[in-house]
């Protein structure tokens, strides 16, 4: 089969299309014929080495396809079902094998495109707006990136539970699509100060939390715009990694809360993972979230697609088709 391999960290050109061979499933998994993955960000990490892992390897950790084969011991999902998965290095590839806890069913009605869209950027804006800050009517929320994958999504989950989404992106083309969206404000942060902007908006009162993927660039300003007793989720790291911080400084700036949530932990058992997705593709299905594929590539062209997320032309889902 054909995969996308790493052998070295690097940019883009370590991204190697080769043949191997197709993998079998063991006990407790399936094959699954990859029909879309999807490109993350963490794949981009794992390719330039900033998250170390054993190589050679194939990239990607995000799919939907059809269930071709499966190990002993699997009960979950038979051969012929369409599946959904995440979290399992390998997607960017022609088939991938994956513990059979790990996939979710994909109802007749939606796209296997739309289902490998939303697994990863998806479930955790699901887990943030709902778990990690779970937000409430009258809440002041500031999304960063909302225009991004997560914050799209995010920021239309935000919407259905009654805040209100104050959002920050880099260009008027991102605005729009951050306002249709459902954002009442949108920042365009690489022009203003986006705290100045956020006090004036809350009358001095700061928010309720700040979804922050975005990291190096904006957490400082981003713990600014918080009301006392404020939470502070920082969930990615776009512009770079949040050089060490002092605990105090949550202290001085009223008693915040922090945290670096990761999907992994909101995920971890099968009952959470199918609740999780589950929301989602009903709320797909009844047209109430928007899920954005941007861009589309052959699975050949992962260069491209790194490429495209890495400088910061992407306005939602990027996907390989193998
Ligand atoms: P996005 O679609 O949001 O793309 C990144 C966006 O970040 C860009 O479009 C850009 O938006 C903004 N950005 C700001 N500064 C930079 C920069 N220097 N370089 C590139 N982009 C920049 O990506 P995702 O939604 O897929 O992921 C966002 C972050 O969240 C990533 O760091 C990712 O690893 C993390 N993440 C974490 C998860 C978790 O569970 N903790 C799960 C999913 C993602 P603009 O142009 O508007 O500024």
């Amino acid at each position: 089969m054909k995969a996308i391999r790493l052998h070295q960290p690097g940019g883009t050109e370590a991204l190697r299309f080769e043949e191997i061979a197709t993998p079998a499933p063991e006990s407790g998994h399936a094959l699954v014929r990859i029909e879309a993955a999807g490109v993350n960000f963490i794949d981009v990490y794992q390719r330039s080495g900033a998250y170390k892992l054993a190589l050679p390897l194939t990239l990607g950790q995000e799919a939907a396809g059809v269930v071709e084969a499966v190990g002993a011991d699997v009960s979950v999902v038979k051969p012929g079902d369409r599946v959904a998965y995440v979290g399992v290095l390998g997607a960017y590839a022609e088939y991938a094998v994956v513990p059979a806890e790990q996939l979710v069913p994909i109802p007749a009605e939606l796209p296997a495109r739309l289902a490998a869209a939303v697994m990863l950027q998806g479930m955790t804006a699901h887990y943030l707006a709902c778990d990690t800050y779970p937000l409430k009517p009258g809440d002041v929320a500031l999304i960063h990136a909302a225009a991004g994958g997560v914050g799209a999504l995010l920021t239309q989950i935000a919407k259905r539970r009654g805040a209100r989404v104050i959002g920050t992106v880099s260009t008027e083309d991102k605005a729009m699509l951050a306002r249709e969206r459902g954002a009442d404000d949108v920042i365009l942060y690489t022009e203003t100060d986006f705290e100045a902007v956020v006090k004036q908006l809350t009358e001095g009162k700061g928010v309720d939390v700040v979804y922050d993927s975005v990291g190096k660039a904006t957490f400082e300003k981003s713990l600014n715009c918080l009301k006392p007793r404020g939470y502070m989720v920082l969930f990615g790291q776009s512009s770079g990694a949040v050089p060490p911080f002092d605990p105090q400084i949550l202290n001085a700036k009223g008693s915040l809360f922090l945290t670096r949530p990761s999907l992994r932990h909101y995920t971890a058992t099968r009952e959470d993972l199918l609740r999780r997705a589950g929301e989602l593709f009903d709320w797909m299905r009844a047209g109430k979230l928007h899920v954005r594929i941007d861009q589309v590539f052959a699975l050949a062209q992962a260069a491209q697609a790194h490429h495209y997320l890495e400088s910061r032309q992407s306005k939602g889902k990027l996907l390989l088709i193998p």
